[in-house]
């Protein structure tokens, strides 16, 4: 007999599958493999940044990749997931720099651009192989043969190709940008890479005097700045066209406003009203002049530097606010910025890249922005300019890579063209060729797409694609033709001045100079995303016309997460349609974001976070993996509670917003301590570590150990028995025993739903349908069911051919939820029961699940009546058991029963009768319409039953009645406190409508509760 060990190991089984999943290549896909009629399935995997180890979010976006590759495999598709991990540009540049600082004091300037790239490689190398292998560990079946790097020469050539390809078609260009310029790192960041803070500033007023005021015109004006050396780029100060008209439209809105706000805000509102028309009164009058002087060309000047910069009347003055007059920089400020190109205004820079201040700057040049301040302000005060200094808070952009405040900053940039390239795009989403599950994101991407903006693309970083363009001046287009004309991966086009850019598909143009004129490349290299954008067709080897492009794209799906829709997801669709014509994929799932009990994001910096190594190492990548479908509902996001473990004695201690920082954290069971991720000292890291798992992880191991439970059982009763061919079983006929009726109609049933929900990406509905049926109906019921039939020589075999059917299929389809587990069983199955053939099965059992057929129980099986039957069984027999625990009845005393039904639903249940007494330990003493409550039972409704569980004797009555007694009093505590708080008038105005709402549902249990309490306590009353 073969016997499988008490405990599952899950740690030992992990290797163990691994070996054999590698040993049999399983997760490989060739396109050579294909067979007449086989369809294909393939995904490419949102490509992890080289930037660090694989987080939870990971964990979640991988597990249900493989929960679709693995399912789609087993059921007979050609299946390729392939792997590969992100470049990163500005990221991973930034962690190899700040390390560069803190461990060496060295820049990137003094290492210099190669010597660093290298050092960015070597960087690349170790957490690539590190996110790999955490990818391994957690089940995933990528094409290991196929692992793609976004830098990497064919994804670089695919690059190359691509951009060589807009610039021919004129989608590419130059132009001047205001960026959000990070000084650290000095390069441009991403809107979707700054944060904002509120940081404590002051607003500055200075005065600017009128240059030759005359009689009646004011002899200068005031602008408010909370960058007061920003003056210095100054090239004009704006005033409203029409001050009057505009403060009458303010005033509308305000009233307005006014009409809809509830009556305690309408004091403040007035207050507004008053200053507007006090505005009207005594502001219009001057704004009107300065307008007219505007318009008229007058100038004023600028403080400290002298220069003369023109009154334009622009919109963007507000009177409403302030002196009614702004500085404008349109260097240095978007909304500024957007003045001046609509005033044609000069843009003056006074910045280096470095963040101090260039020529432009005068007398400060050379300054840090601090430094210059400091500065400006000690000298207008001087000059006597400066009229006022206000207290502020200010909202301040920093950057998310370095942490360093952002300056706004006018850049020479690259672009992508966006109006002809995004229309295509939309469409896609708009026709329903690409589905955006749920639907409701497809807004965002509509939304976003929508506004066709052009894609700046350059980076001021070493890290990346180098743009491939080439700079020459002083050429005529012959000298270009004749240098390249023979040249299908060369264009050129000219650079809007005298001079010419030239764009190649190759690494180098294989030339230095044009007509004795040199050709410079363009130091700046592309926006990560730009190679990211094109994942889908270059890991598959576009732009040849590779076997694997023609197999598998377009791709089947794509699973990520909602935050990079625009920034990701779009420009996939947009280079995919614009490269290869196709769309890259048929369907996009998104999947929600796992946050902290408190709401907040995880990260390693707040200390908040799971490291899913931890799950894996404490209770199994299966355990991990469970945890994670079952967590990918639909809804928005999911909140997971954390909790540290005390390595001494496994004690769970809350994380919470006070303890996520420490660096040691003391066991309140054991006494011990134990180190967490921000232990420094020795003392500290001379600690054990305890690691911060979830309670959200423990189900799956606990399936994984009930799973193997059910496994023994069955493995115990299997002695010589090798399985039989159940090929023949086609219909229901080759069940008669109720009990196979029910799991054969069961197995149909589950599989067709569970199916469905993986169809849907309805993730965890897939792991509740399968959890349940697994648990509560297999192994708590069926295997207790059949029971009497295994000790029974003539019903033996069926019973063990059953057995081997529902286990096989469990397993089956759990498969690509709980990999390790299945595996580690199917194998031990392999050698107990090799010769069982499953009704789907072409042949003796494969070698490894990961390549058995998924089930096809025929639809013949479903047999609707028995289901209902068995769930009446399956409530009744719960709520039995539920009250035998809640009174504390000893597990081996009998209860008498009585179960109050329609006469049809206990002619139903007439054969389990004996099914109930034995799975409930009970004795039924009645079963139909009449059957009666005995004095003081216990009532539980099970499925349209009413079950009464006769406890006298088996319950100390007087210890009961007082326990209820002192129960039904603190319910009713609560109750009156919860009314109180509702009754609130405070309460229910102020608080978000989802706690009222909450508070309400929690009062309407505890009065249910109250309800059922004090029932029982009168009937046990009754009977003392
Ligand atoms: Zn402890």
């Amino acid at each position: 007999m073969h016997e499988l060990p008490k405990q599952y190991d899950h740690a030992a089984a992990q290797a163990r599958c691994r070996v054999v999943w590698d040993a049999g290549r399983h997760w490989h896909a060739e396109p050579s493999d294909l067979r007449p009629g086989q369809r294909v399935f393939s995904i490419v995997i949102p490509p992890p940044n080289v930037t660090g180890a694989l987080h939870l979010g990971h964990a979640l976006n991988n597990t249900l990749q493989d929960l679709l590759v693995r399912a789609r495999r087993m059921q007979g598709f050609l299946t390729l997931w392939m792997p590969g991990t992100d470049h990163a540009g500005i990221a991973t540049q930034a962690v190899v720099e700040r390390r560069l600082l803190e461990e060496e004091k060295l820049s990137r300037h003094d290492l210099g651009r190669e010597r660093l790239v290298a050092r960015i490689w070597a960087w690349k190398e170790q957490y690539e192989k590190r996110i790999l292998g955490q990818l391994r560990d957690m089940g995933a079946s990528c094409d290991w043969e196929r692992v793609r790097f976004t830098l990497d020469e064919q994804c670089a050539r695919a690059v190359r190709t691509a951009f060589l390809r807009l610039f021919e078609r004129g989608l590419v260009r130059r132009g001047k940008r205001l960026v959000n310029w990070d000084t650290f790192l000095q390069t441009a960041v991403s809107d979707d890479e700054v944060f904002h803070e509120q940081v404590k500033g002051h607003f500055w007023h200075i005065r600017y005097d009128v240059i030759d005021p005359a009689p009646g015109e004011p002899a200068s004006v005031t602008v408010a700045t909370t960058r007061p050396e920003t003056l210095l780029g100054d090239t004009a100060v704006a005033v409203h066209p029409d001050p009057a008209a505009a403060l009458d439209a303010a005033a509308r809105a305000l009233r307005e406003k006014r009409a809809a706000a509830p009556a305690k805000e309408h004091a403040d509102i007035d207050r507004a009203l008053e200053d507007l028309a006090a505005r009207q009164r005594d502001l219009v009058p001057v704004l009107e002049t300065l307008a007219r002087m505007a318009r008229a060309g007058r100038q004023v000047r600028l403080p400290l530097l002298g220069r003369a910069i023109p009154l334009v009347a622009d919109e963007w003055a507000k009177p409403e606010m302030g002196s009614g007059c702004v500085k404008i920089t349109p260097a240095h400020d978007p909304n500024d910025h957007d003045v001046g190109l609509r005033c044609r205004l000069p843009m003056v820079n006074i910045l280096n890249p470095d963040g101090t201040l260039n020529a432009a700057g005068g007398p400060y040049a050379g300054l840090a922005m601090m430094k210059a301040r400091t500065r400006v302000v000690a000298d207008l005060e001087a000059a006597g300019q400066l009229v006022q200094v206000e207290d502020r808070v200010i909202d301040l952009a920093h950057s998310d890579r370095s942490k360093t405040p952002i300056e706004p900053y006018l850049a020479d940039q690259w672009f992508i063209r966006m109006s002809e390239l995004a229309e295509p795009a939309l469409d896609a989403v708009r026709s329903g060729k690409i589905r955006i599950v749920p639907e409701r994101y497809a807004k965002s991407y509509l939304d976003w797409l929508g506004e066709k903006r052009d894609w700046p693309v350059s980076r001021q970083l070493w890290w990346g694609h180098r743009i491939p363009i080439w700079h020459v001046e002083g050429v005529a287009e012959a000298d270009l033709a004749a240098a390249f004309a023979a040249r299908a991966d060369v264009a050129w086009r000219r650079d809007g001045g005298s001079g010419w850019h030239v764009c190649s598909a190759a690494e180098t143009l294989g030339v230095e100079a044009v007509a004795g004129r040199p050709l410079v490349r363009d130091p700046d290299v592309l926006d990560t995303w730009f190679s990211s954008a094109l994942w889908p067709h270059s890991t598959l080897g576009w732009p040849e016309a590779t076997p694997e492009l023609a197999c598998f794209y377009p791709t089947t799906a794509l699973v990520t997460s909602r935050d990079i829709i625009t920034l990701w997801v779009a420009r996939m669709v947009i280079m995919g349609l614009f490269d290869t014509g196709a769309i890259p994929f048929h369907d996009v799932a998104i999947h929600p974001k796992i946050l902290d009990r408190y709401g907040e994001t995880m990260s390693k910096s707040k200390g908040n976070g799971v490291d899913p190594l931890d799950v894996i190492e404490a209770l199994g990548a299966d355990a991990l993996r469970f945890g994670m479908v079952s967590m990918a509902t639909e809804t928005q996001d999911v909140r997971m509670p954390v909790e540290f473990q005390c390595p001494a004695c496994a004690a769970r201690i809350e994380q919470t917003v006070q303890n996520r920082m420490l660096p040691r954290i003391a066991c309140p069971k054991c006494g011990g301590a134990f180190r967490t991720q921000w232990a420094q000292s020795a003392a500290d890291l001379a600690l054990p570590r305890g690691p911060a798992l979830s309670e959200r992880f423990e189900a799956g191991r606990n399936f994984s150990n009930k799973l193997w439970n059910a496994t023994r059982f069955v493995l115990m009763n299997l002695e010589d028995f090798r399985g039989r061919d159940l090929s023949g079983w086609r219909d229901a006929a080759a069940f008669t025993a109720l009990e196979d009726r029910w799991l054969a109609s069961r197995l149909a049933s589950v599989t067709r739903d569970a199916t469905r929900a993986i169809d849907d990406y309805r993730f965890a509905e897939a792991a509740r349908i399968l959890y349940a049926f697994a648990w509560d109906e297999f192994c708590s019921a069926y295997l207790e069911l059949c029971k009497a039939r295994l000790a029974d020589p003539a019903h033996a075999e069926q019973a063990r051919s059953m057995l081997l059917l529902g286990l096989d299929t469990i397993l089956r389809l759990l498969h690509p939820i709980m990999p390790f587990v299945t595996e580690e069983i199917w194998q031990h199955l392999r050698e107990a029961a090799g010769l069982r053939r499953m009704p789907w099965d072409a042949a003796a059992p494969a070698e490894s699940i990961m390549v058995a057929a998924w089930p096809a129980p025929p639809e013949a099986w479903i047999d609707d009546r028995t289901e209902t039957l068995f769930g009446t069984f399956l409530a009744v027999v719960g709520a039995i058991r539920e009250i035998r625990s809640r009174q504390n009845v000893p597990p081996r005393t009998r209860v008498a029963v009585a179960i109050r039904c329609p006469a049809d639903k206990a002619e139903l249940l007439a054969p389990l009768h004996a099914a109930i007494e034995s799975m409930a330990t009970a004795e039924l003493t009645a079963v139909g319409p009449d059957a009666a409550s005995a004095p003081g039972a216990a009532t539980a409704a099970a499925a349209g039953c009413d079950v009464f569980v006769d406890l006298a004797g088996l319950i100390d009555v007087p210890a009961e009645i007082a326990r209820l007694a002192k129960e039904c009093e603190r319910t009713a505590g609560f109750i009156a406190a919860k009314r109180a708080k509702l009754a609130d008038g405070g309460f229910a105005a102020k608080a978000p409508p989802a706690v009222v709402q909450k508070e309400r549902e929690q009062l309407a249990d505890l009065e249910e509760k109250l309800a059922k309490a004090t029932a029982t306590l009168e009937a046990l009353r009754s009977r003392a």
